[in-house]
């Protein structure tokens, strides 16, 4: 079958077109102006004609995407803006909810073929902020976030926006797909994957460290450049997955029937941001040691991810923080980055 990929040039999305390739799809990537092909058409080009790019300028626009899911069988929906500049909260909202309206309409408008499609959502769309212990499951939504943005507007953290933007979108998404089933008119299923923080090598286009999408970037400042104090080493830190763990949950979310209708967490587990730095350290000597008397098994993490469903119906692997973290530091090493 062929997978239409949306936003194919992103961080995550180079290594679900990857994915999705080696294990025998063919996959037509959408990216917003044609310069962002070149590096992807150089990329995949063994694979001869079983990728494709196709230029979406703007994904809100009225059937963008109509003459590209004729004759795709799945769509992997990851184009949505991450970034912490958003002033007007809408500017991360609007393209968030409206591309991923964009992709849905097209499947059930102009895609006969289409079985399944998997929107790239985020544990952002279920997280919130706690002081108790709680691990939170597939049944959570970022009501916080939502909240918060609507109360302060334009003065709500830039995380807040982003937050709402992915919680949003994603509603979004199970509403209308909901709405159309109760028609009993849609040809499909739907699929949402959470991940929390994506770290791991980098597969797309990109010349400087600075350049970097917004995870990669922080994990590079934190770990590489050191520019982390000690507080926020031992007592910072959230939950991670190697993006090619959660590249392959959207291989593993085609290729298993039972995934329809799911959200699924997909999250390696919680880490502090020593642990990062206790493994960069032992990988790299040169790279800063950090924190090294501290115990991860000592450590605290309030909030905490069920991620039993995805394991159990996707049989999806996590990689460990040592693989994520040495798999980096080689890739910036041949970069020239360290
Ligand atoms: P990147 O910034 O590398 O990729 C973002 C992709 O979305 C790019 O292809 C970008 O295109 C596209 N995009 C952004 N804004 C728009 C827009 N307004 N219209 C059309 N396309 C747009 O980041 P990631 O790979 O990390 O993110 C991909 C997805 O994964 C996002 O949906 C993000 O929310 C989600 N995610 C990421 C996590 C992480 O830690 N990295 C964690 C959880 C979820 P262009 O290059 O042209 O700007």
């Amino acid at each position: 079958g062929r997978v239409l990929v949306t936003g194919a040039n992103g961080y995550i999305a180079v290594w679900i077109v990857k994915s999705l390739l080696d294990a025998g799809f063919a996959v037509r990537g959408t990216v917003r102006a044609e310069s962002k092909a070149t590096y992807l058409r150089k990329l995949f080009q063994s694979f001869g004609d079983k990728f494709d790019v196709v230029v979406v300028p703007d994904m809100t626009k009225e059937d963008a995407f109509a003459e590209h899911v004729k004759d795709v069988d799945a769509i992997a929906h990851t184009a949505s803006p991450f970034h912490m500049n958003a002033v007007d909260p809408d500017e991360i909202i609007g393209p968030a909810v409206a591309g991923t309206l964009s992709v849905l309409k097209a499947a059930h408008v102009h895609g006969a073929a289409v079985q399944r499609v998997v929107v790239l959502s985020s544990t952002a769309a279920l997280f919130r902020t706690t002081t108790e212990p709680v691990v939170l499951d597939e049944s959570a939504w970022n009501e916080q976030a939502i909240a918060e943005v609507k109360e302060k507007g334009r003065d709500a953290p830039a995380v807040a926006k982003y937050r709402a933007s992915k919680t949003l979108a994603e509603r979004a998404a199970w509403d209308w797909y909901e709405e159309k089933k109760k028609t009993g008119a849609v040809g499909w299923d739907l699929v949402t994957l959470n991940p929390p923080f994506v770290y791991g090598p980098i597969l797309h286009e990109c010349a400087r460290p600075e350049e970097l999408n917004q995870s990669m970037r922080d994990w590079y400042h934190m770990i590489v450049e050191g520019k982390i104090d000690n507080e926020t080493l031992v007592n910072g830190g959230a939950m991670y997955v190697d993006v090619r763990d959660i590249a392959q949950a959207h291989t593993l979310a085609l290729l298993k029937p039972d995934a329809g209708d799911n959200r699924f967490i997909i999250s390696a587990g919680p880490y502090k941001w020593q642990e990062f730095a206790t493994a960069a350290h032992k990988f790299s000597e040169k790279l800063p040691a950090g924190v090294s008397s501290f115990d991860p098994s000592k450590a605290t993490h309030l909030l905490q991810y069920d991620n039993s469903k995805g394991i159990k119906i996707l049989g999806l692997k996590y990689r460990s923080i040592d693989e994520v973290t040495k798999d980096s530091l080689e890739d910036f090493k041949t970069r020239g980055w360290i």
